[in-house]
């Protein structure tokens, strides 16, 4: 896909006959734990060439195994004797480290899930992108990050880009075959996290334990602390930005609590289409796995009479402020994303592990981009630049810290 729905009908190359080659970049994550749960149902149908995990050496090894993997890598050096011993006696290939993440996206696939979380997918996933392998993107933090830069890759190397986040692959859906022009506005919906009823002075006091309780969905870690301050909507509003070409004012966002509706799409004739599916993630893998015909996932159906009806508010962005500092990061374009998305990996870090309190985050995100509105103005050229901005945005967010310790609220 490239940055305009006028490619969303992108041609693809006919399916080979042959088992497709995948690999899965963050497998021992949550979504690629749901990747290889479909692609283990079919194994008749799949070749796992690479899977790679941050630091888990147990479950990336039981991985590997499972599912007869060629290379598993490991990205913490230090954890690649343990996952030696662990596959020892196997015919499964280790390394560890960068390098050997990008070698294993590089190798040569039919399909790739790009699941690492944060910036650190950003270089795997574009060697991906390079060597023109159908890449489902689950990290959003690429486009994030460098949206406009990622986008001429994936462009250059005729690349098919599918969205794995729910909306955007609702929206995909939806829009397929619609021409760019009769898109009126495309509404992603947020289940409004754990805090959706939460004054401020509740979020204040909020534990980590709180914020990843979500009510809906089953995630990681730093996807769900997202979703509890809605930045992960503010995240999705520039990523889908950067996938479809559309501007910021065709973008919004509904509260939607039961999490059913993935996407609204309003056109030129006033018909509003939705996508519903009963929130499960292996729907929009399997949507991207399968792409462009259609598999079985094994997933709950909808039962509307059951649910009973389905409910839409308007975000509210004096208790939820990281919405509107994507919202205007996405504006000012530039680096003014990366700089966003490095504070907030910084904050969420933090706030997980008891440094600040949970209304900091989004305090610790504005600060830095007030800090370092020098940063946030680089017109960046190279992904090396986008890597440069995001390091200088990470260390300053960093000296920050103190400033926000146990501190919570912003008063
Ligand atoms: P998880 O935290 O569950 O998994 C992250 C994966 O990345 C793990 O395999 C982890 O390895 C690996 N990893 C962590 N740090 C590094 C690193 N520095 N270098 C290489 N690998 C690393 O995250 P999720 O699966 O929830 O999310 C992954 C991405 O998908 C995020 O960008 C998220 O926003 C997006 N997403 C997630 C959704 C979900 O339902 N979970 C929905 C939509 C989008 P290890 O396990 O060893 O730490």
């Amino acid at each position: 896909m490239r940055s305009s729905l006028t490619t969303v009908s992108i041609e693809i190359a006919a399916r080979p006959s042959r088992r497709r080659r995948i690999s899965v970049l963050g497998a021992t994550g949550s979504i690629g734990e749901s990747t290889l749960d479909l692609i283990g149902r079919n194994p008749d149908a799949y070749e796992v060439v690479a899977l790679t995990g941050g630091c888990n050496t147990r479950r990336l090894a039981e991985l590997a195994i499972l599912h007869k993997a060629r290379l598993a890598v490991i990205a913490d050096e230090r954890c690649h004797a343990d996952l030696k011993v662990a596959l020892a006696g196997t015919p499964i290939e280790t390394a560890a480290g960068e390098a050997a993440l990008i070698e294993a996206a590089s190798r040569p696939a039919d399909w790739v899930m790009a699941a690492i979380v944060g910036a650190a997918g950003l270089k795997p996933t574009l060697a991906a992108v390079r060597q023109g392998t159908a890449t489902a993107l689950a990290t959003k933090e690429c486009l994030v990050t460098a949206g406009h830069l990622f986008m001429q890759e994936v462009a250059s190397s005729h690349t098919t880009l599918l969205p794995v986040d729910s909306e955007h692959s609702a929206a995909l859906q939806v829009m397929a075959d619609t021409k760019h022009d009769l898109i009126e506005s495309v509404c992603l919906t947020a289940s409004g996290g754990p805090f959706r009823t939460w004054s401020r002075a509740q979020m204040a006091e909020a534990t980590p334990e709180q914020a990843l309780n979500h009510p809906n969905w089953s995630m990681g870690p730093k996807v769900t602390i997202d979703s509890a301050t809605l930045m992960n909507k503010g995240l999705e509003l520039i990523e889908a930005h950067h996938l479809f070409g559309l501007p910021p004012a065709k973008l919004d966002v509904l509260i939607h609590p039961q999490s059913i509706v993935h996407c609204l799409v309003t056109l030129a004739d006033g018909s509003v289409l939705a996508q519903l599916s009963c929130p499960d993630m292996r729907t929009p893998i399997a949507y991207s796995l399968a792409w462009p015909e259609r598999m079985h996932a094994p997933t709950k159906r909808l039962d509307l009479a059951a649910l009973g009806g389905l409910s839409f508010e308007a975000p509210d962005s004096v208790r939820f402020p990281a919405l509107s500092l994507a919202r205007a990061a996405l504006a000012a374009g530039r680096s003014a994303g990366t700089v966003l998305n490095a504070a907030n990996e910084v904050a969420v870090e933090a706030f997980l592990t008891k440094r600040i309190g949970f209304l900091a985050i989004a305090d610790l995100v504005e600060a830095t981009l007030e800090a370092r509105a020098d940063l946030a103005a680089v017109a960046p050229s190279t992904i090396d630049d986008v890597l440069a901005v995001d390091g200088e945005s990470r260390a300053h967010a960093k000296t920050l810290l103190g400033r926000f310790a146990s501190r919570g609220a912003s008063g």
